[in-house]
């Protein structure tokens, strides 16, 4: 019961079979998954969908495989939680924070796409499964390929935060630190893909990868109620997310499972790597490369395959950009967590940011309802939180000691009363 039709060349429009192909030879253009769409409209319903699993295959008929998925049995359908106290710092009536942060089981959006990749690799006959990474994917393309019995190579930068290169080793794969940025390592992968035929999750895989992103689009609207929000923003790095969020709206509405306006969807970036922040501003449609240079490592793509398609989708749905700086970051990842409790990552504190700002310049209004998503987990990056964290009180047993400090906590809340 697959409705998943083949590969089409998002520019060209030519047809291919449904094989590790990700651009068109007529005119370079990525391919994408096609379905038979009528036959998904006469099949599917919200009470469908909600008798499912709470995971990402509760929307396998928008999906690009052919038989059963294989692993991401407990990936997706991640909290929407309503933010009250978030949002009155913020002056909105209405926020609600898309919490990929506790996506299984490696705390990041990425488990959405590399469990339709990895799926659809074992369809293929893949034997080697790998990624070229800023981390996150790494950790769960390990994870996957772990549990799938796949060999797998894991390629990142050398200057990753610790735990995001301990996470990839864990599950065993072979870990490739290379001399170089993200954009670099990219270009190696696309030639050992190429000369060995392995499956790289987001190069020859991507146009299977990248539709595991419309989950997240799926699932904000069946859990604000089968209804659009009227906002959402989205981080940027190498372009996957953002667009498919929107196709994921639009193929919800063809379907007839939402109705109504798209929601706008607005890009967020770190300001020391916007290269779409800047072709929106500049009226571009196609980014210029930039040399990353941010603390947000997960999106720190200065050169994004997919930026084309970030900024028509921002366009097309009114949306706008905005971008974070460290610092803005920073105190982002302490806001969130100090009124929601969640811990983010960078990436995560750029969102939240630029959603601040979004609200400063009026884009986005007081009275109108925003979903943020929070893509990735600060526990893997802790170490850029060292230095803005007060430490811990040390104290010795006795309850005098206890006393004389609860004395001086006491003053203090009086004083920043
Ligand atoms: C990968 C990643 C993103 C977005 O990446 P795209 O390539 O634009 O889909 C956002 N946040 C985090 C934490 C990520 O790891
Ligand atoms: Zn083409």
């Amino acid at each position: 019961m697959s409705y998943f039709t083949g590969l089409q060349c998002s520019m060209c429009g030519t047809t291919f079979p449904a094989e590790a192909l990700y651009v068109c030879d007529q005119c370079l253009g990525p391919l994408e998954a096609t379905y038979d769409v009528a036959k998904i409209r006469a099949s599917v319903s919200r009470e469908l969908i909600e008798r499912r699993p709470p995971n990402l295959w509760r929307y396998r008929e928008f999906l690009p495989i052919e038989g059963e998925p294989r692993t991401g049995f407990f990936s997706g359908f991640t909290p929407l939680v309503r933010a009250d106290r978030l949002a009155r710092e913020l002056g909105l009536s209405e926020l609600y924070l898309k919490d990929d942060s506790i996506n299984h089981p490696t705390l990041s959006y990425k488990d959405r796409v590399v469990s339709v990749a990895a799926t659809r690799a074992v369809e293929l006959g893949i034997k080697i499964f790998g990624c070229a990474s800023t981390g996150n994917l790494g950790n769960s393309v390990a994870a996957h390929a772990a549990r799938l019995g796949l060999q797998c190579y894991v390629f990142i930068p050398r200057t990753l935060e610790p735990a995001k290169i301990l996470g990839s080793a864990v599950p065993g794969p072979h870990v490739v630190a290379v001399d170089g940025t993200y954009d670099d390592i990219n270009r190696l992968c696309t030639q050992v893909g190429d000369r060995y035929g392995w499956g790289f999750a987001n190069i020859n895989l991507r146009s299977y990868y990248a539709e595991g992103a419309k989950t997240l689009g799926f699932e904000i609207v069946e859990q604000y109620g089968w209804r659009f929000p009227q906002h959402v923003v989205s981080p940027v790095a190498g372009g996957t997310l953002l667009p498919r969020i929107g196709r994921g709206f639009r193929e919800f509405r063809e379907a007839g499972l939402v109705s109504g306006d798209l929601p706008k969807i607005h890009a967020a970036q770190a300001e020391g790597c916007a290269p779409v922040i800047h072709a929106l501003d500049e009226g571009l449609a196609h980014p210029d490369p930039v040399k990353p240079n941010t603390i947000a490592s997960s999106i720190a793509i200065g050169n994004p395959a997919d930026g084309f398609q970030v900024v028509k989708t921002v366009r097309e749905t009114g949306g706008s950009g905005a971008t974070a700086t460290d610092a803005q970051m920073i105190d982002a990842i302490h806001l969130l967590a100090c009124t929601e409790g969640i811990f983010t990552e960078p990436a995560g504190g750029a969102t939240l940011a630029a959603t601040i700002s979004l609200v400063e310049r009026g884009v986005i209004q007081k009275n109108e309802s925003v979903v943020v998503c929070i893509t990735g987990n600060g526990y893997k990056t802790s170490t850029v939180m060292a230095d803005s964290l007060r430490k811990p009180t040390e104290l010795g047993r006795s309850l005098k000691e206890f006393k004389e400090f609860f004395a001086r906590c006491h003053e203090q809340h009086q004083a920043d009363e």
